[in-house]
Parts: C-alpha cells; structure tokens; sequence
C-alpha cells in the first residue's frame, strides 16, 4: 500500500537532509514532488492544492531556513499535515448509554460491508452481545454468507423469513429478536448495489428514521480510490455518515481514498479492513499511516509489538547494540529469532523504519524457509567469524555452506544482506546523535 507515494517522499527527503540550509527554492522543488507524490496516489487535487500550500507556509517560515537540520523539519511539517488530513484522533464506535446500540452498515456491493459487519460484531463480542441482521431482500446470497460467517465467528444472527418483502418489517423483528435475548448491539447488513441509486438511498433512509441508529457506517473498498471518496460523498449526502470504514487496506491500494475521505465528507474513517479474514480490523490511526506513507516505519507498531514479546531480554539486547552503533552477525541472528517470534514477516518488515529502502531485501527474504536457513549460516560460524564478519574467505564460506547444509551463494547473500543492514543501522545510530527530531506522537 501508498508504495508509489511513499517512494517518492523518501527520495524528496533523503535529498533535504543531505542540505545545510533550504532555501525558498528547495522548498518549492521538494513541494513540487510531493504535490506529484500525492496526485499520483490518486488524491483529489484540492486536497492536494491545501496541504501543499499549508505545508509551505509553515515550512517558508524563518524557522525552518535559518534551521540546521530543515529536512528534518520539513519530514515533520508534512507528518503532521498529513496526519491532520486525516484526523489526529481516532474516532472509537460509539456505544449507546442505553442499549441497544444499532449500527446500520451502508455501502455499495463488493465493498466489504458483509465482511466488516461480522467483522465489528466479533470485536465487540468480548464485552457486548451482538447481534447482525441480514437486511438484503432482493439478494438470498447475501443473507446466507452472512449466517454463513456469523455461525463461523459464534454472533447472533438474524435473517428475513422466507417470502419477507418488507425490510421495515425484518428491522422490527430483529429488535424484538435482540431485546428477548439481551443482544446489546445490534448490525444491521444493508443492501449493497453496483450503484448508490435513488430506490437504495430511500430504502436507507426509511430505515434511519425507523431506529434511529447510533452509527451509520460507511464501508468503501480502499482500492477503488477516487471513487471511494464519491461513493462517501453521495452517502454522506442522504444519511449523514457517522463513519467510514475503509476496507482492503491491505491490498494494492494506491492510498487517496484514506488521505481525502475525512477531507472531502468530514466523515472521520474509524476502521480499516487489512485482510479477508474475520479478525482482519484494526482501529484507523493517522498518525501510523503518514508514517507508513512516508517511509519511516510503522515505529509505534513496532514498539507496541515488541512490548508483546515473551521473551523482553531480546528486544534489549538489539537496543543495547544500536545504542553503541555496532551491528554483528550475532545481532543478526537476535533479529531473524525476534522476526519470527512477532508473527505475520511481511507486517513486521513493513514496520521497520527504511524498510522499503533495502532493495536487496526482497519478499524472498521473508519467507520463514528461507529465515530458517538464514539462520542456519549464522548458526554454522564461529563466535569470531559472527562479531568481524571480515574473516570470512572463501574457504570458509564453503565450510559454513556445508555446515548448515545451504550453498556458498546463500552465504554470499546473507552477508551481503548483514552489510546493508549494518549500513542502515549505522545511518540511524548518526541520526540520533544529531538528535533526529522523531514527530509528535512518538
Ligand atoms: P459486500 O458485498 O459489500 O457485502 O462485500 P463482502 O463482505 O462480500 O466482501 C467482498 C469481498 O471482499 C469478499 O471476497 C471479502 O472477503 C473481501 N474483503 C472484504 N474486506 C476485505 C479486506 O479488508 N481485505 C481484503 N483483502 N479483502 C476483503
């Protein structure tokens, strides 16, 4: 996800903070790049036109010429900006003081609204009593994947009983059906269409009005960018949105849709759906995804994951060694054992700040057959040969290929993968000395 975006910024950056001082030019040709950056992530061009021109007034500034470190500066400025784009809070379901709390979920077909329906009931189902009620008459499917993949995940389900032509009718079963058996929350699957046409938004409508629901959910497909951001607007228009969910946020999405929804509608986008599977919701943080858009890491993911770890002593190992700037083989090896330990590689790796600047790291690398081996190599060397990987000739690469049973050339490759990693984390060692200014929120 915002690959293309996040690319680009990083190249802007790594050349504003090769300079001393910026001059109003700099400003402007870095700007220029990152107006690009974003058209090309397929953000409306309005918003684009206001966070570029806030980005300069404030990184024009005094401050910021007269700086020592203004690539710093400016990295920070257009975080922030970014991350006020869309939203600096996250914006929590809200839960009726008396129950129960409905939820109407709206949105065109294929966008993921069934999905995220049991999605949401499952994460409430720890301290609350869903229940989701399949409200699509005109599509049989529909209500069976929902009973499908509510009897899966353990929900209350709900359906219209065979023949049912009245949807007002099912939302009055259901609420019955919720307060006879104390369900507290109650989703109700709308019906999707190819189109936000006029028969659909009405029967929304009536159905607002009926309850009247403590949230009504807006779930766009990430992936279809500008035309998210359209699909919000006319459903905002009708309903009066209370939030979006912006689904597939795991796949190839190009990234406008979650920069310019809060901008255009004022909707906030409270969740994002990062995979088909029913546990695959996280909270939508602003602040993480300009991180992720700018290529500097998800670190507060990282941290957080970390935190997660049994095994505490690991973690302060590699912090210790990044504290002294050095970075062997053995560290290596902590890592590869650590990776493993935190779950799904390709998230993990995603995380680590300059991450998608290592080209000689390929998905090749995350995969656990390959780690494995990896680790193997490490494991077949002498203690000296891990700390001053120097050592290592090529008689020796032989003997290590034979040791862990690999070949010369996956030796070869892994110590050229150490010496880029060192390299990197040499690069990160002098920025803290400089004291690189990390953003607010961190
Ligand atoms: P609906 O027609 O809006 O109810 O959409 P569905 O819930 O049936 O979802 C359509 C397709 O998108 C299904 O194949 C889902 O598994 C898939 N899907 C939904 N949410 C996500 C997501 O966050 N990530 C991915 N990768 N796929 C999703």
């Amino acid at each position: 996800m915002f690959d293309a975006l996040r690319e680009r910024l990083e190249g802007v950056f790594a050349k504003l903070k090769s300079r001393g001082k910026l001059s109003e030019s700099d400003v402007d040709s870095a700007l220029r790049e990152v107006r690009r950056g974003l058209l090309e992530a397929d953000v409306d061009y309005k918003v684009v036109k206001t966070l570029v021109e806030a980005i300069k007034t404030r990184a024009v500034g005094k401050d910021v010429l007269e700086s020592i470190t203004p690539g710093q500066q400016v990295t920070a400025i257009v975080y922030e900006e970014l991350s006020e784009l869309m939203g600096t809070e996250p914006a929590p379901l809200v839960i009726s003081p008396r129950p129960p709390s409905v939820y109407l979920m709206v949105g065109l077909q294929g966008g993921g609204k069934t999905t995220t329906t049991v999605k949401i009931a499952k994460k409430l189902s720890s301290g609350h009593k869903p229940l989701v009620v399949a409200c699509d008459l005109r599509r049989p499917a529909a209500v069976e994947q929902l009973r499908i993949l509510a009897e899966q995940s353990k929900i209350g389900f709900f359906g219209p009983a065979a023949g049912e032509s009245d949807v007002l009718s099912v939302v009055r079963g259901a609420v019955r059906f919720a307060s006879e058996r104390l369900h507290d929350v109650i989703l109700l699957d709308t019906a999707g269409r190819l189109h936000a046409d006029e028969e659909l938004m009405e029967e929304l409508a009536a159905m607002k009005r009926q309850l009247p629901p403590t949230e009504v959910l807006l779930v766009v497909d990430a992936m279809t960018g500008q035309e998210a951001v359209k699909v919000a607007s006319a459903f905002h228009e009708k309903l009066s949105l209370t939030g979006v969910v912006l689904s597939k946020l795991d796949g190839d999405a190009r990234g406008g849709a979650a920069l310019a929804i809060r901008q255009v509608t004022g909707v906030p986008v409270k969740l994002a759906g990062v995979g088909e599977g029913t546990d695959a919701l996280e909270v939508f943080d602003s602040r993480r995804m300009a991180q992720r858009i700018m290529g500097m890491g998800d670190v507060m993911g990282l941290a957080e994951k970390i935190r997660e770890m049994a095994d505490s002593g690991g973690a302060e190992k590699i912090a210790e060694s990044l504290k002294q700037k050095k970075f062997t083989l053995e560290d290596l090896l902590l890592q590869f054992e650590q990776i493993e330990k935190m779950g799904p590689l390709d998230k993990v790796m995603e995380m680590i700040p300059g991450f998608s600047r290592m080209k000689g790291m390929g998905s090749d690398d995350l995969d656990p057959k390959r780690m494995k081996q990896s680790k193997a190599v490490i494991q077949s060397m002498t203690r000296e040969e891990r700390r001053n990987p120097a050592v290592i000739k090529g008689s020796r690469r032989r003997r290590i290929a034979q040791g862990s049973g690999t070949s010369v050339q996956m030796v070869n490759q892994l110590l050229a993968q150490y010496e880029q990693m060192r390299k990197l984390w040499k690069q990160f060692g002098k920025q803290g000395d400089k004291g690189f200014r990390l953003p607010k929120g961190l």
